[in-house]
């Protein structure tokens, strides 16, 4: 049977991807060793990290003002690292946009370099919309929000503009979309949903933003020493970094940002469509703020929860309980997910 794997992250990737990942770690590039055994710093390794940086840059349109690096430590680290090299040692002070837990846990890490002030918040109707129209400290060092919000189903669909530097959290919807990277003085993204195997953290940083701050930084956490070591100042995640090149090239031949977007929003429009036509079922997110990458849903009667999730798992469909704090379903439908898949969900529901 047919398997339709609706997960959060680590997600899937194109077949075409994962065939070919398998084939490097047996023999890469017909070199007789593992991609797994090489050295990162042997010319075959260099190569493949330069075409993923040059993709990046390709399919972001990334500005010369902006460098491209892939750290570790999964977005998780970012919360801390972008305070750190962002915020001032004497008097630093940050805002940020509260749109739902790993928000939140960005907010909890900031707090140890300096002040934090939470602009704007959604957390008064469980994280479901995105706010709007607040305004940012002109003296802030940063501003910060997250682009998507992989657990409450909601997605920035225009930024904030400001003076001030706007830092994002785009794991769950990085290569989703065209998106300026020049309105934006740090991206960051955990691979794993929209890019590759969990282990690669995109960072796309504009360097002169860099080296303000009077503090001393640990050098692993230092983003110019990353960046002077062209992302090799420690091993580097070898393997992530080979999908991730894998996927990018996917990425591009399949038309680029432009193409994928296209892609996303038919998938995102047949599954809100059933959701909102379907009275057995409900999306209680601003209807501006839907998420192009994480739909949720509930079933207007929760005692057949349990029945529902056994009719998907019979279709095939996994992944798809919806995250401890919203309850109901989730299914997350990043770039790789086909519309068959979509389809398959949306039969269930029908048939439910
Ligand atoms: N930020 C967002 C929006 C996420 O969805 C996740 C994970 O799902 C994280 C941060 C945490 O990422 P990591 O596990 O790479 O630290």
């Amino acid at each position: 049977m047919k398997k339709h794997n609706f997960s959060a992250g680590p997600s899937i990737l194109p077949q075409e991807v994962f065939e070919k990942a398998s084939q490097a770690v047996l023999d890469f590039d017909n070199t007789g060793l593992s991609l797994i055994e090489i050295s990162h710093r042997s010319k075959e390794f260099v190569a493949v990290y330069d075409k993923a940086v040059a993709l990046v840059k390709e399919l972001l349109n990334v500005p010369e003002t902006h460098e491209v690096l892939f750290l570790q430590g999964g977005a998780s680290m970012q919360f801390l690292m972008t305070a750190i090299n962002l915020m001032k040692n004497e008097g630093g002070k940050a805002a940020y946009v509260d749109t739902g837990a790993w928000s939140s846990k960005a907010i909890k890490e900031a707090k140890l370099f300096g002040q934090v002030d939470v602009v704007a918040s959604s957390e008064d109707t469980n994280y479901n919309y995105i706010p709007k129209g607040y305004s940012i400290p002109t003296d802030a060092d940063y501003v910060h929000i997250t682009s998507n919000n992989t657990i409450f189903g909601t997605q920035f669909k225009e930024f904030p503009t400001t003076e001030v530097p706007l830092v994002a959290d785009m794991s769950s919807d990085i290569f989703s979309k065209p998106v300026d990277v020049s309105k934006f003085g740090i991206i960051y993204a955990g691979a794993q949903k929209n890019l590759g195997p969990a282990g690669a953290t995109l960072v796309i940083v504009k360097k002169d933003l860099l080296g303000n701050t009077g503090r001393t930084i640990p050098s692993m956490l230092d983003y110019q020493i990353h960046i002077k070591g062209e992302s090799m100042f420690n091993t580097p995640p070898v393997f992530a970094i080979y999908v991730s090149m894998l996927n990018l090239e996917y990425m591009k031949a399949q038309g680029g940002l432009k193409a994928v977007e296209k892609h996303n929003e038919e998938k995102a429009a047949m599954l809100y469509n059933e959701i909102d036509n379907n009275p057995s079922f409900v999306n209680s997110v601003a209807k501006e703020d839907r998420s192009l990458m994480n739909v949720v849903f509930l079933l207007k009667d929760e005692s057949k929860d349990a029945e529902f999730l056994a009719a998907c798992a019979e279709a095939g469909i996994s992944n798809v309980k919806g995250h401890r704090s919203v309850g109901g379903f989730r299914a997350s439908i990043y770039n790789a997910m086909p519309k068959e898949s979509v389809q398959a969900l949306i039969d269930v529901m029908k048939k439910f």
